[in-house]
């Protein structure tokens, strides 16, 4: 079994793009809005705003109260839209209850997308077209695949989830007619019949599901790659809260002939990618 060390391939390009973004002529700037209190978004909001500390992005973060209403957000978003300063603007998910989620994601500007969430984005990934941006978690897998040196083009690879922000853009990627893609790709979900039939005809395995330790070894293939996407916060035995994945390691590891862990996995590539799309977007920007 080899590892695939996210930590060190994220590394590598949050370097490469330090150097980029040291020679590039003015501030490059990332706002970041989150609503209410969520544990998990504030971790990933702090891993952000260090990202972009690391590479000299200007990074403003606004936090707003469970019950700041829609409307606000959204002229805080039309604000930042219009703001010069302003590359890259994300609002952090999951959004409370009396929001929907499409409506703040498609009020901002498409070009300072940089989650490539805007159905803009989504509809230039579906078409393979240049010029959108691709959502950083699945682009995070291809890239560690591709830097791993594991040969996708004609591999069977299957995603469990269907979310709009993992499964759905991983797959519509990971089939392009391109470079570091060309997969067989399937995908299943909670209504799926025979799961695990599916996901043992896996060369590669990608799980993106949010339940602890759903993928046993009884769900891979001997000699698969196993990507682990979830990441899971549940209480250890002393009562302290740990990261898990939707891989159950310990039983997959032996049989897979990679394997992401959780943490240092497909976790600090999203964070990687995100500062890549803010750059691109300061460059398309100028
Ligand atoms: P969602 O909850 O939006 O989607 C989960 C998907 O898994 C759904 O399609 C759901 O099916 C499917 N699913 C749930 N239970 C089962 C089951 N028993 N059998 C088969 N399929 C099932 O989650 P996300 O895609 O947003 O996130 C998935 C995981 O990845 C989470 O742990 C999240 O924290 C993590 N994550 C990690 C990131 C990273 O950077 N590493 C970034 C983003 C997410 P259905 O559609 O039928 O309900």
């Amino acid at each position: 079994m080899n590892l695939i060390d996210g930590k060190k391939i994220a590394s590598q390009i949050l370097d490469d793009l330090s150097k980029k973004i040291a020679r590039f002529p003015r501030k490059i700037g990332l706002a970041v809005l989150m609503v209410g209190d969520n544990p998990g978004s504030h971790a990933y909001v702090r891993m952000k705003k260090k990202a972009c500390a690391q590479l000299g992005i200007d990074s403003l973060t606004e936090q707003l109260d469970a019950d700041t209403s829609p409307e606000t957000v959204l002229q805080k978003i039309e604000v930042l839209n219009h703001t010069p300063a302003i590359d890259g603007i994300l609002v952090q998910l999951p959004l409370p209850d009396h929001y929907n989620p499409q409506q703040i994601t498609r009020a901002i500007d498409p070009n300072k997308d940089v989650d490539g969430f805007h159905p803009m984005n989504v509809g230039k990934l579906l078409l393979g077209e240049e010029g959108g941006f691709i959502p950083c978690t699945p682009h995070g897998i291809q890239l560690l695949l591709e830097k791993s040196q594991i040969e996708i083009a004609g591999k069977h690879v299957v995603i469990v989830g269907r979310s709009n922000i993992v499964g759905k853009p991983l797959a519509a990627l990971l089939v392009q007619k391109r470079r570091g893609c060309n997969a067989t790709v399937t995908i299943v979900h909670s209504q799926s019949e025979h799961l695990s039939d599916i996901t043992r005809t896996a060369d590669i395995l990608i799980a993106a599901i949010g339940q602890p330790h759903f993928i046993t070894n009884k769900l891979v293939k001997p000699g698969a790659v196993v990507v682990d996407v979830g990441i899971n916060r549940v209480q250890d035995e002393s009562g302290n809260v740990k990261l898990v994945g939707d891989v159950d390691f310990s039983s997959v590891a032996p049989i897979a002939s990679w394997i992401t862990p959780v943490p240092g996995g497909v976790g600090p590539m999203t964070i990687a990618l995100l500062m890549q799309n803010t750059y691109e977007s300061a460059l398309r920007r100028g």
